[in-house]
């Protein structure tokens, strides 16, 4: 999914000041601590071929989405509700037998 550059200040290549255009990152940029402040670059001069990491401006945070906390949520309600009518039955059960066996 291509995601929406924060910051809309043309880039430029630190070696020949040409633009530069956005890559995807390797495995290898994502395992940096702070990899969400970086954005990898590779420079549009043939002959410089420069890429590289360029910090973005603005510390960019990902907000975890609500919904996995809700489905939770939903999963607990539906067990919880199965393990009520499992128990309501067993003790209709339980009461039927003991009516029947005129306890
Ligand atoms: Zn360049």
């Amino acid at each position: 999914m291509p995601e929406a550059d924060p910051t809309p200040i043309l880039r430029r290549c630190p070696d020949c000041g040409s633009g530069v255009k956005r890559v995807l990152r390797s495995a290898n940029d994502k395992r940096r601590w702070d990899a969400d402040a970086w954005r990898r670059y590779r420079c549009r001069d043939d002959r410089c071929n420069w890429q590289g990491l360029l910090r973005v401006a603005r510390h960019r945070r990902r907000a975890s989405p609500p919904a996995s906390g809700v489905a939770a949520l939903a999963r607990m309600g539906r067990i919880t509700v199965l393990l009520l009518m499992t128990v309501g039955l067993a003790w209709g059960g339980i009461v039927a037998l003991q009516l029947m066996l005129g306890l």
